[in-house]
């Protein structure tokens, strides 16, 4: 479903080199905390919340992780481009492409909460120059579309 033209879309191992490398390449250390948020949230198959991340961060780690620090970490991945909010759901989703930015939009299914993102550039270019033209100077749009996805629309029987 994601349409990338221009770039790959790393996994796994893969997906966590690049993250690591564009967490370091902004400045930021990958401390063995922010290795655990990390690969906690990428393990989720879903959009997770912060306490969700710090549930299974606290299990892996066999002690008590505060959601505020896990947050502290989401905001920073989020700032440097590793995790995305799908605001929508108050959650976080890691970033299938750290190391390229897009504005991404996210397919979200109000029956499973299965949610995939596709990039299409001249759409969110276009959003971002409608906002132009009202006077409006954009940060970032936010397009995300609430439905159903194949396997909850079409059931197998
Ligand atoms: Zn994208
Ligand atoms: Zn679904």
């Amino acid at each position: 479903m994601a349409h990338h033209h221009d770039h790959h879309e790393p996994q796994g191992a893969a997906l966590t080199r690049a993250a690591q490398a564009t967490l370091e390449k902004s400045g930021e250390q990958w401390t063995t905390m922010r290795a655990s948020v990390y690969a906690a949230l990428a393990g989720f198959t879903k959009p997770a919340s912060a306490y969700d991340i710090a549930e299974a961060v606290s299990q892996e780690q066999g002690r008590r992780v505060a959601a505020n620090s896990v947050y502290r970490i989401l905001d920073l991945f989020v700032g440097a481009n590793l995790a995305r909010r799908v605001e929508s759901a108050n959650a976080y989703i890691a970033n299938a492409h750290p190391d390229c930015l897009h504005d991404c939009i996210f397919l979200v299914c109000d029956s499973c909460g299965q949610t995939v993102h596709i990039d299409d550039d001249a759409l969110t270019r276009g959003v971002r120059s409608a906002a132009l033209s009202a006077g409006f100077s954009p940060e970032r749009p936010v397009i995300e579309v609430r439905g159903k996805c194949a396997a909850c629309e079409h059931p197998r029987p």
